[in-house]
């Protein structure tokens, strides 16, 4: 990841989708530290599971380290099992997943995913989900690294040539393989037509 200036965004505050896993790979480690950082250098608030486990600590932790904002979203049952960062700048207990979703989104002004597993994915897929019903507008972006994501963007491309996707809502998911790449392609996304309204429409 480079060193540039910080791309000129609105994304104030931007929620971010990662592993709680530590893999043996020690580049994605590396890589979530690098994007808290960077997200941190460049004013941007950071929203999250509000775990200190895997990428999604080492994200929050290389975020505070820079002085960045870190605001953490979690249920009660995981603060029980003690999986709580407890250093954040500010930690939502919350009574449930659907409610820390829902608070995720209030919350954010963007939504951020990292290599991660089944806990990321579900995220993820409301997030894009959501933005199709119209329940939120704003953008949902993947982190490439590594060619990690690969299957998942060509089963999505796969679901749009199936007719699975609509077309207008071919571009909810914005895929790119650098962190300032990808800002600067959520900061320019253009809200699609939500489904209410494209349910009226032939395909
Ligand atoms: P996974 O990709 O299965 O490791 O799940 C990670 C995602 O699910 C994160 O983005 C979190 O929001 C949530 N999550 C899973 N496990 C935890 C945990 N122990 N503490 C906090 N959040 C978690």
């Amino acid at each position: 990841m480079n060193d540039q200036k910080s791309p000129r965004t609105r994304l104030k505050r931007i929620a971010i989708y990662c592993g709680s896993a530590t893999p043996a790979d020690p580049r994605y480690i590396d890589l979530a530290r690098e994007v808290g950082a960077e997200l941190a250098r460049w004013g941007i608030t950071i929203v999250y599971g509000g775990g200190r486990l895997g990428l999604m600590g080492a994200v929050a932790d290389a975020a505070l380290a820079e002085g960045g904002e870190v605001i953490g979203v979690i249920p009660e049952a995981l603060v029980k099992a003690e999986a709580a960062h407890r250093g954040l700048t500010d930690l939502h207990i919350v009574p449930d997943m659907h409610s820390r979703k829902a608070l995720f989104t209030s919350l954010s002004d963007a939504f951020l995913t990292l290599p991660g597993g089944v806990g990321t994915m579900d995220e993820l897929w409301e997030a894009i989900s959501w933005a199709q019903l119209g329940y939120h507008s704003k953008p949902v972006g993947v982190l490439n690294a590594f060619g990690f994501y690969d299957l998942l963007i060509a089963f999505n491309r796969n679901m749009i040539e199936t007719g699975f996707i609509r077309p207008a809502h071919a571009g909810i998911m914005i895929a790119r393989d650098s962190l300032p790449a990808l800002i600067d392609s959520m900061e320019r996304y253009q809200p699609h037509r939500p489904l209410i309204e494209e349910m009226t429409r032939p395909l």
